[in-house]
């Protein structure tokens, strides 16, 4: 559920999301946004947070009062997103415009899966029902498990210590397992919109984490690379 009041961006979401493969339905205020919410049951909503009638804030809150929903919120400068964070309104994410629609499509999807139940087939069954996950900071996959609160990665259950854009790079695949991240989200998320160094500095932090985290550096199969496109985690 996207609550937009600007048409530039409805506009540019319904297509964009679409083409990513998600159903869109558009709110353009946000006493629409909580009379429509339940009728749409979304499974995430996009929230701005200057709208007409109430605020993305109020609405956030009310939301919070009765559903769960992952809520990524949207604030209009970089610097909003302090003041909105302090107000605690119980948001999931939040990006600031003007943003890529890649950074948002990797944005909503971790967000998505982090809300997922945890437990099924092929989770460790101790980690079943406990805090962390619940709350959505621990990351598992295979044999590594990266914990976002505690800023710890562990791999076979031993601590491995890595640098803060080390950790950024590693959560943000780990996030989407088993999907190609484009050097360029990546290069976006984790210095910026406005990089303009030398690419190369992602493949020596990727060569750097391997290291880390792989049984064989020299032949890597969690951290794969995906010649011309970008990078994937697999869960091994
Ligand atoms: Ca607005």
């Amino acid at each position: 559920m996207v609550v937009e009041d600007e048409e530039a961006f409805v506009d540019a979401l319904s297509v964009g999301l679409a083409r990513e493969g998600f159903e869109v339905e558009v709110c353009r205020d946000g006493g629409e946004a909580l009379r429509r919410f339940e009728e749409v049951a979304p499974d995430l909503v996009l929230l701005d947070v200057m709208l007409p009638t109430i605020s993305g804030v109020d609405v956030c809150r009310e939301l919070r009062r009765h559903s769960d929903v992952p809520i990524i919120m949207v604030t209009a400068r970089a610097a909003e997103i302090d003041t909105v964070v302090g107000l605690e309104v119980g948001a999931d994410d939040y990006v600031a415009k003007p943003y890529r629609l890649r950074e948002l499509v990797a944005r909503m999807r971790a967000v998505i899966r982090r809300h997922r139940p945890r437990g099924g087939p092929g989770e460790e069954s101790g980690l079943e029902g406990s805090d962390e996950v619940a709350a959505g900071t621990l990351l598992v996959e295979g044999e590594v498990s990266l914990d976002i609160a505690r800023h710890e990665v562990r791999v076979h259950g031993d601590l491995v210590t890595l640098p803060l854009k080390e950790f950024e790079v590693l959560s943000l695949l780990m996030e989407n397992p088993g999907r190609v991240i484009e050097r360029s989200t990546l290069i976006d998320v984790v210095w910026g919109y406005d990089y303009v160094g030398d690419t190369k500095t992602l493949d020596v932090h990727i060569k750097r984490l391997r290291a880390k985290i792989e049984d064989d550096p020299a032949n890597p199969r969690r951290i794969t690379t995906i010649r011309g496109l970008g990078y994937k985690f697999n869960a091994i």
